[in-house]
C-alpha cells in the first residue's frame, strides 16, 4: 500500500487485511512499538527518527520486514515498504531469493492541501491502534477512541513541523518509485479523497479484477 503520510494507507490496509483474512505489516507501526515496548533495541534506535518524520535507514526496515515475511506463507498487506528506491530494490532482491513476488501496488492518490489538513487532526488510540480522523476543531476536545473508548494521541510526527518534513520526504523519495511500479504494471492508482467506504470499495474492486 503506497501513498504520501495522510492518504489513508493505515486504514485501509487494515480493512483490507481484515476483509481478506491476511496479515497486516504496517513498518510504521511496528517502529512504533518498538519506541514504546522496548526503547533500548536496535530496532527501536534505529527508529529514534520517526519522530522528527525522518526514515528509518533502509537496510534495518529491510531487515525487519524479512524477519516478519519468513514468518507468514500466505499473502500479506504490506503498508508503508517499500519507501524508497533502494529499499525497492533490496526488497525485489529479497524476494527472489525465498522465490515470492508482489501482486499489487495499490497507490492512494490525495492532494497535499488535503493531506496537510487531514493530518493535523488526525488522532491514534494508543491502546488498538485506531486512526481517528477528526475535524479540525475536534481534535483536541478530548473526544474518546469511537472504537474502544480509550484516548486518542496526537502522533509526534503528526506534528506541523514533521508533517512537512514527512511530505517533502515522501515527494523526494518514495513518489519516484510509483514509475516503477507503473512500469511493471502493478500500480493500481485510486483516488484516495472519497470516503473510507469509497475508497475501500475501490481498492477491493480493482484487487479482485487485477489478481
Ligand atoms: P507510517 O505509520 O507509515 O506513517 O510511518 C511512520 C514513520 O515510520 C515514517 O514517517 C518513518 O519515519 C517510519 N517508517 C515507516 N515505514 C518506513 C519505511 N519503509 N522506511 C523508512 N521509514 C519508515
Amino acid at each position: 500500500m503506497m501513498g504520501p503520510p495522510g492518504s489513508g494507507k493505515g486504514t485501509q490496509s487494515a480493512r483490507i487485511a481484515e476483509h481478506f483474512r491476511v496479515p497486516h505489516l504496517s513498518t510504521g507501526a511496528l517502529f512504533r512499538a518498538a519506541l514504546e515496548n522496548d526503547p533500548e533495541s536496535d530496532v527501536a534506535k534505529a527508529a529514534a527518527v520517526i519522530t522528527n518524520g525522518g526514515l528509518v535507514d533502509d537496510s534495518v526496515v529491510m531487515d525487519v520486514v524479512a524477519a516478519v515475511l519468513t514468518e507468514y506463507d500466505c499473502n500479506v498487506v504490506l503498508d508503508g515498504f517499500p519507501r524508497t528506491t533502494h529499499q525497492a530494490d533490496l526488497f525485489e532482491h529479497w524476494l527472489f531469493s525465498v522465490g515470492r513476488q508482489i501482486d499489487k501496488v495499490v497507490f492512494l492518490h490525495v492532494p497535499n492541501d488535503e493531506l496537510v489538513e487531514r493530518l493535523g487532526a488526525r488522532r491514534t488510540c494508543k491502546a488498538c491502534g485506531y486512526i481517528a480522523s477528526l475535524r479540525l476543531e475536534d481534535a483536541d476536545t478530548g473526544i474518546p477512541c469511537p472504537r474502544c473508548g480509550e484516548d486518542l494521541y496526537r502522533r509526534e510526527d503528526d506534528r506541523p513541523t514533521a508533517i512537512s518534513r514527512r511530505l517533502a520526504i515522501y515527494e523526494s523519495l518514495t513518489a519516484p518509485l510509483l514509475a516503477k511500479y507503473i512500469a511493471t504494471g502493478q500500480l493500481l492508482s485510486i483516488d484516495g479523497t472519497q470516503s473510507p467506504d469509497g475508497v475501500f470499495k475501490n481498492i477491493c474492486d480493482s484487487i479482485t479484477n487485477q489478481i
